[in-house]
């Protein structure tokens, strides 16, 4: 039987929705700021959705785009005078930065409260010892579509392929908040396949297309794709083999249109709840 296919599309243009509806009870509406820096033609397509999503969930929105040659200082300066504004909720500084900035304290820089990312080493520690807070918007997407598809991760056996700061060490945590068994895998795990057939529900977030095949799956597993690669034929797709995985999966998402449309949409519920704790 083939699996049920995740429609995350649908379901991040719902939890939109509902982000509009709370934010249009707000005081003042929340304000996002994107800085871009350079001309990475994937960050443009990014920020480009992100100023979409905010006027779709009827949010103020700014976008500063800093030149290619732009300073750590210039950059910094632009972070700290964002910080000091009302108006402001969230800050989201589009990475990759080109390679003369130092990330980490870029990413330091934006005040917690407005660290809609969930990048600062505050919010990912309060993410660690599981007080409220924002959480990392592809986890938390993951987690969002498994509620909503009625997957209980309660006592499951959950495998994360990838431990990067991003996506597999927060998936793990949230996983593991929710009462799951958590496997991390990475590129020195002698025996992923293995590790990947104990799965019942199994997340890849590696970047490798083709890296997740049918026989490296048990049968009825919820398999998570996170992936977004380019195949030969410039398409974009995940590291799961989907046909062949979704004839033993019971649930399955796709690339495009799973997990990557309910990030965005997680962002927005991040820029909502900063509003909210502001004050607004
Ligand atoms: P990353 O920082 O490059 O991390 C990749 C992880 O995969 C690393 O932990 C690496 O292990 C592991 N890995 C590499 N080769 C492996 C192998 N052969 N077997 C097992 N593990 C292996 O990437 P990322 O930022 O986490 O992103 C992962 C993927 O998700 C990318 O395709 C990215 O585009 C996508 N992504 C999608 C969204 C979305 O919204 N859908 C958001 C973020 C990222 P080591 O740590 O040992 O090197």
């Amino acid at each position: 039987m083939d699996a049920v296919v995740i429609d995350g599309k649908a379901l991040a243009a719902k939890v939109k929705e509902e982000v509009r509806e709370k934010a249009a009870r707000l005081t003042q509406k929340p304000g996002l700021a994107v800085i871009i820096v350079g001309d990475n033609p994937a960050s443009r397509v990014y920020v480009n959705g992100k100023k979409k999503d905010c006027e779709e969930c009827g949010f103020y929105s700014e976008e500063h785009a800093l030149p290619e040659y732009a300073s750590q200082q210039e950059l910094l300066a632009l972070i700290e005078g964002l910080n000091g504004r009302e108006d402001i909720d969230g800050i989201l500084v589009q990475l990759p930065l080109p390679k003369q900035f130092d990330e980490r304290a870029v990413l330091r820089a934006i005040r917690p409260d407005k660290d809609v990312d969930c990048f600062h080493p505050f919010n990912v520690g309060k993410l660690m010892i599981g007080e409220e807070g924002f959480l990392p918007c592809t986890p938390a997407g993951v987690m969002r579509m498994l509620r909503e598809y009625g997957v209980d991760v309660s006592g499951k056996h959950c495998v994360v392929v990838g431990r990067s700061n991003i996506v597999g060490k927060p998936q793990a945590i949230l996983m593991l908040r929710e009462n799951a068994t958590v496997t991390i895998c990475h590129s020195r795990t002698p025996n992923l396949a293995e590790e990947c057939r104990t799965a019942d529900i199994l997340v890849a977030a590696v970047g490798k297309v083709g890296l997740i095949t049918a026989d490296m799956v048990k049968q009825g597993a919820v398999v998570i794709d996170v992936a977004m690669n380019r195949n030969e034929q410039g398409k974009l797709c995940g590291d799961v083999c989907y046909a062949e995985v979704a004839s033993k999966a019971s649930h399955i998402t796709p690339v495009p249109g799973g997990v990557g449309p309910m990030t965005r949409a997680m962002l927005m519920e991040n820029t909502l709840y900063a509003a909210q704790s502001h004050g607004k």
